[in-house]
């Protein structure tokens, strides 16, 4: 007995693949939007934050029409950083929508999400999207698609996925790379005839899990996640099981279904639903709901454990022209307090002090994608930079290590290799494809990856393409731990700061600088105004104990002084030193005690 009235997908896509559009498209067509809707709102559209960083960030459900039938659409987060979230949301459907561009092909974003999908066996459809555009390459696509399938260890069946080619700005897709047709019912009528549906045991007694958290000042929190089995009303008791086995009653109060962009309350939840729950006090994800005579726990969902820690202080600096106050501290508390109602990988501490407090997340992008939104959001903050959390496990001092998987231009592997080495990585595999590019993979302390993106854009030009997910705790690694050490040039000439920079010292003992603060003396003697590079001779360097070698005369080419990005100035940011953080600028400050 299946639920033929349902489908349950989510969706993976690069950024600007196209999936809004797409999404927004499938909502049109099946009347699912009204039509003064659509103008105000997109689905699942990107926020600044994520077309930035080029990853979905905010997971987003949506839910389409088609014929008789609902079929409930969630997004996916782009990046292993929230992998237990990714494992959550994929537990919740039956199928997946990999949307690719026809002419990018599979970027390597997906891969992470992509694996997961497969290894809990999930049927995938492909949509070919952007067909329309010229130098789109549909057959070499779908080539790169079933490549990067079998790579991930895909089934036989899952090898065999169905293809829709779409023009989602058209609002057209075929099974034909060579024609449109007229509208997207090709599509809709794949995803229905491919993907399984959901059993139905509706007269069994009710099991509802709890996947995923949301949160509004009227409802409070809110527990969203799939009715694996039963029966849910409105009125029924209930018991909630927490992982830890601890048992509550109360009664359903509120239950709500998806449409289109919006929730809609239902008196009535049946096996294989997305629903919403309000109103039962300390729900929780992996919280699984059950009729209070028929006590039965599914099975526990990975939340992902904290593995990097630092300080968010109120901005009391004397830059800040005042005082941090006791309002602004509340408030700031207020808002990290709301941001763990939903982030079930994110702690937040008190301190000794009541302007500060121990936040703690999954990896620098988690807790940077926090600190980037605050301050979008018009909050001023210090924040330190971040430490690995270290761990006892079986007695030994342990760190977490994270498998870092890079393409890069043949040209690029040795300073890479070279960098990721200093980071104290240990080279698992290499993988020269032939064409040009090379596939390497690392374990690498995750001490060493704070920062690393920064020095690895630049240091293949743009060109290397990085990816990486916890792997572990591992026993400490011994030694330093990290590539490269800041500077400030000063000029010889006026002796004032001409800039500051990263210093990376390189076999020949020259040394590379980028834009971060150490005193270094040097003198310009060459300016080139149209890269914005300065070219100065080092003459006299300060002691410094983390620089290796260096000769006492070295050329430096350094870009002009620039706002530091959060990622660079986290890295930069010495143990005397923390992150300003304002909506206008991201500054390093030294520590006032
Ligand atoms: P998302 O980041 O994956 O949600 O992508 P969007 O839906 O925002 O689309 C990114 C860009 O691609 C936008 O400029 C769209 O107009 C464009 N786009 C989306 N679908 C198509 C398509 O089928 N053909 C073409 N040519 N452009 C498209």
């Amino acid at each position: 007995n299946v639920r033929n009235d349902l489908r349950n997908i989510a969706i993976i896509a690069h950024v600007d693949h196209g999936k809004t559009t797409l999404v927004d498209q499938l909502l049109q067509q099946s009347g699912t939007f009204r039509d003064n809707e659509q103008v105000q709102e997109r689905a699942m559209d990107n926020n600044d934050l994520e077309k930035e960083r080029g990853i979905t960030i905010l997971a987003k459900n949506t839910a389409v029409r088609f014929e008789d039938k609902l079929i409930n659409i969630l997004d996916t987060p782009g990046h292993a950083d929230f992998g237990g979230e990714v494992e959550r949301i994929l537990k919740m459907v039956d199928g997946v929508l990999l949307v690719v561009d026809a002419f990018e092909g599979c970027m390597p974003q997906t891969r992470f999400v992509l694996k997961k999908a497969l290894e809990q066996k999930l049927t995938p459809v492909v949509v070919v999207n952007k067909i329309d555009r010229p130098a789109a390459r549909p057959d070499e696509v779908v080539d790169e698609v079933l490549d990067l399938f079998i790579e991930l260890g895909a089934d036989d069946n899952q090898l065999e996925f169905p293809i829709v080619y779409a023009s989602a700005i058209n609002g057209t897709a075929s099974l034909n790379p060579e024609e449109q047709d007229e509208n997207m019912k090709a599509l809709f009528e794949t995803i229905v005839e491919s993907v399984p549906a959901p059993v139905d045991n509706g007269d069994e007694p009710f099991q509802f899990q709890v996947t995923m958290l949301d949160y509004n000042d009227y409802l409070g929190r809110i527990g969203i996640g799939r009715v694996f089995r039963g029966t849910l009303k409105r009125g029924d008791q209930a018991s909630l099981v927490q992982p830890d086995g601890t048992v509550k009653n109360f009664r359903i109060t509120k239950m709500f279904g998806f449409l289109g962009l919006k929730r809609e309350e239902i008196e009535v939840a049946r096996a294989g639903d997305l629903i919403a729950m309000s109103g039962v006090e300390d729900i929780m994800v992996g919280d699984t709901i059950c009729p209070p005579s028929h006590i039965e726990a599914l099975d526990a969902v990975r939340i992902d454990e904290p593995t990097l820690q630092m300080t968010f202080l109120v901005n009391n600096s004397p830059f800040a022209g005042r005082e941090g106050d006791h309002v602004t501290s509340r408030k700031i508390e207020a808002r990290l307090l709301t941001q763990v109602e939903t982030d079930v990988s994110l702690r937040v501490e008190p301190t000794s002090s009541p302007d500060a407090w121990t936040v703690s997340g999954r990896g620098e992008l988690h807790l940077s994608i926090l600190i980037e939104n605050l301050r979008r959001e018009g909050y001023e903050l210090q924040v330190s930079k971040p430490e690995v959390i270290i761990r006892n496990v079986d007695g030994a001092a342990c760190e977490p290590y994270e498998n870092v998987q890079v393409d890069v231009p043949e040209e690029y592997t040795g300073s890479v290799m070279e960098s990721l080495g200093e980071r104290k990585g240990e080279m698992q595999n290499m993988i020269n494809k032939g064409d040009g590019q090379v596939r390497l993979e690392f374990l690498v302390p995750s001490r060493g990856l704070i920062g690393y993106t920064t020095e690895f854009m630049s240091q293949t030009k743009g060109y290397g393409i990085l990816n990486h997910s916890y792997d572990s705790y591992r026993p400490l690694a011994q030694g330093y731990v990290g590539g490269r050490r800041q500077g400030v040039l000063v000029s010889m000439e006026t002796g004032k700061a001409t800039g500051y920079g990263m210093l990376q010292i390189e076999d020949r003992g020259t040394l590379f600088v980028e834009p971060g603060t150490d005193i270094y003396e040097g003198m310009i003697v060459g300016e080139n105004t149209r890269d914005n590079d300065l070219t100065v001779n080092i003459t006299k360097m300060k002691a410094q104990t983390n620089i290796r070698s260096a000769t006492k005369e070295a050329t430096v080419t350094m870009k002009r002084p620039r706002l530091l990005t959060l990622e660079e100035a986290l890295e930069f940011c010495n143990e005397d030193e923390y992150c300003e953080v304002t909506p206008q600028s991201i500054r390093l400050r030294k520590k006032v005690l």
